[in-house]
């Protein structure tokens, strides 16, 4: 329960930072995995970082490496503000170790207007061989309440448009996960209904555009 800071290995999709992290922001890295990701956690105190390593260099250096942010204050979607768009860059190559977006709801207590919520499945084959035996499970449509989930802001991008770094359309942002590589990708649903999985650095935009 204790704000304590503790030293951890926070991953980017070009290498890591080690950083003394507070529990919240431990909770925030975490993405279910063992490992914990800079791009969830947005933007750290460059004074709480260490060192880090650049994938491009395949070096460790010392100290902070160099953090590039703007505030756009941008209407991504309906009730869904990007306020932050930053990253961790190589002091020496100029490289990205990490990026980040900070998002925030305009009305927290309202949904993002492009989210949709994922409905149960009600088709799962039901066999009964006894016939006077009803299903005990009665559909219930207001069940899906996770308002316990603490991702925040973060989860909320599910179900909106994604776009590349090209500017075209690639599908609806399904899930963030991990690639073999350890980097942070969305999992897009291509309008094909095929999955398809994009680095997180890759991504241009998420929302819709306004025009
Ligand atoms: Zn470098």
């Amino acid at each position: 329960m204790s704000s304590e800071l503790r030293l951890k290995k926070l991953r980017g999709s070009g290498g890591f930072v080690m950083a003394q992290v507070s529990d919240d922001q431990q909770r925030k890295g975490n993405l279910g995995g063992p490992d914990l990701f800079l791009a969830p956690i947005g933007r750290l105190d460059q004074e709480k970082i260490s060192k880090y390593y650049c994938n491009t260099c395949e070096k460790d250096y010392e100290g902070s490496p160099k953090i590039e942010y703007e505030s756009p204050n941008e209407e991504v979607a309906q009730n869904l503000i990007l306020l932050e768009r930053g990253q961790y860059m190589c002091t020496t190559c100029g490289s990205t170790i990490a990026e980040y977006r900070e998002f925030q709801k305009q009305n927290q207590q309202a949904d993002v207007g492009l989210a949709k919520p994922i409905s149960p499945s009600s088709d799962q084959p039901v066999i009964s061989t006894e016939s006077t035996v009803q299903p005990k499970t009665q559909p219930e449509i207001q069940t899906f309440s996770s308002q316990s989930d603490p991702q925040g802001s973060f989860s909320s991008i599910v179900g909106m448009s994604v776009y590349s770094s090209d500017a075209k359309r690639v599908g609806v942002a399904k899930q963030v996960g991990v690639n073999s590589s350890h980097q942070v990708v969305l999992i897009v649903t291509k309008n094909d209904g095929s999955d398809e999985t994009i680095e997180w650095g890759k991504i241009k935009k998420i929302g819709e555009i306004i025009l």
